[in-house]
């Protein structure tokens, strides 16, 4: 598979450290609020690179971690704590903010089909090795303490700028923003491995350690998680392209500096959701999450959909219209794979199956060419090949999708439920009828109406159906 290597700004040919095997790192969320669903882009698209790893025979292991301490508002340790922020804005104790929004990702996550990763670490579930880790880079000579806080110091790499994308006058970001530059720092590129000067008065979590009472920075966390779990040499890193710099950037410097050795060999970026305002942030009043759309009446697949028809390496705008046609064509392939789903004559055609199969898979061996890959699975709609073959390739093509088709089509045939208060007065005017209360009976058909369903008697019982 080639796929895009954010270090080497090109595709390269994905050979993992060990044969048969592949570790993912995925930066998880930071839980002091619900997730976007320009969040959510990235995790799905993630997820689906974790099942065409495993879908090409890869035995995959994935990790995440959940950031429950020591995030700042600005990505550079500036600005205020985020966890503390959730907790005041709603009242409640840090923990009680982090366990609430933790279970409402997975919950979003499970509704558009993302799989949990194998391991899952809140951060303030490592906070020993976290110590340990920052010990051993203090040990080596490449952090310092200053003003209180323990600080990586960039100045003792070869190359701290690996992203080549960016360079030293981005740091001036965070003067943009407002906040307020940190004096104790040696170099402008430093960053905070362990805080013990909180400026935050009312800081809740914080821990004993060898360099004073405090709470580890956000980026040591990302490293100890994954090298603990995944070992010294990792496959695949993941994050939103907001990550790279400064979190990634600072994720290597330590984790090399640590290891003595390069650590990981392919960053894998998704690209931002844009609304037609510009950037998706919470911060910006269009706060789009999985329950809106469902309050909107969408299914969530339907917004993994809408993803998977853009390449992950390309900004995504969104808006009601462009959901909208991704719900008329999510519809439409639903509606042709029910007409195939219950025919089960004759054989799979080995040729036919090959030939569409060979399509899924060069559009995702094409840097996860999820665009071309629902391509692929228009052409096994339109093919003249018989059912029995389309429904088991687009069985297999789902396992990586991850878009409920089989499952969707089949409900699609049953037609909709009828909703248990309609059978239940369709059941009394049974009774009514079979006492011969003729008036009962009409006036209970009257509410069935109003609820948006006709029962009619006929040969074969009575027949429910939406009006
Ligand atoms: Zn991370």
């Amino acid at each position: 598979m080639q796929l895009y290597n954010s270090l080497s700004h090109k595709k390269e040919e994905f050979i993992p450290h060990e044969a048969g095997k592949a570790s993912i790192y995925t930066c998880g969320p930071t839980v002091y609020h619900y997730a976007h669903i320009g969040n959510l882009r990235t995790y799905i698209m993630e997820d689906v690179l974790e099942k065409y790893l495993r879908f090409t025979g890869l035995d995959v292991t994935r990790v995440m971690n959940i950031t429950d301490v020591g995030h700042l508002t600005s990505d550079g340790d500036t600005g205020d704590d985020k966890m503390l922020k959730g907790a005041k804005r709603e009242h409640k104790t840090v923990m009680e903010i982090a366990q609430f929004y933790t279970d409402a990702f997975f919950s979003d996550c499970k509704k558009l089909n993302i799989k949990t990763p194998d391991v899952v670490v809140p951060a303030t579930s490592y906070i020993d090795e976290f110590i340990r880790v920052i010990q051993a880079l203090m040990d080596k000579g490449y952090a310092y303490e200053s003003g209180g806080n323990i600080y990586f110091d960039t100045s003792k790499l070869e190359k701290y700028y690996v992203f080549n994308d960016f360079k030293e006058e981005d740091l001036a970001v965070g003067v943009r923003e407002g906040v307020e530059e940190d004096s104790n720092k040696r170099n402008k590129a430093d960053f905070v491995l362990w805080f013990t000067k909180s400026k935050f008065d009312s800081q809740e979590l914080k821990w004993d350690s060898p360099f004073g009472t405090g709470y580890p920075g956000w980026h040591i966390e990302c490293s100890c998680i994954s090298m603990k779990n995944l070992g010294e040499y990792l496959d695949i890193h993941c994050g939103g392209i907001d990550n790279a710099f400064p979190h990634h950037t600072n994720e290597i410097a330590q984790s090399e500096a640590y290891l003595g050795h390069e650590w990981c060999s392919y960053w894998f970026h998704v690209h931002h959701l844009n609304t037609n305002s510009g950037k998706m942030s919470k911060s910006k009043g269009e706060f789009l999450t999985v329950s809106l759309l469902e309050e909107k009446g969408y299914n969530p697949v339907v917004y993994r959909y809408f993803c998977l028809l853009s390449h992950y390496r390309k900004s995504l705008v969104f808006d009601w219209d462009n959901l909208n046609n991704a719900v008329i064509s999510y519809n439409k392939i639903i509606e042709k794979t029910a007409l195939l789903v219950n025919d089960n004559s004759g054989d799979i055609d080995g040729t036919e199956y090959d030939r569409l199969m060979k399509n899924f898979t060069d559009a995702l061996d094409n840097d996860l060419n999820t665009s071309l890959a629902i391509t692929a699975l228009y052409d096994v709609l339109k093919s003249e090949t018989n059912s029995v073959t389309k429904i088991a390739l687009i069985k297999e093509f789902d396992k990586v999708l991850g878009l409920d088709l089989i499952e969707n089509a089949m409900k699609a045939n049953q037609g909709e439920e009828i909703p248990e208060e309609v059978l239940e007065l369709v059941e009394e005017r049974k009774n009514a009828r079979k006492e011969k209360n003729f008036t009962l009976a009409d006036e209970i058909r009257n509410k069935i109406t109003a609820l948006g369903y006709e029962v009619r008697e006929t040969r074969q019982g009575v027949e429910i159906r939406k009006i």
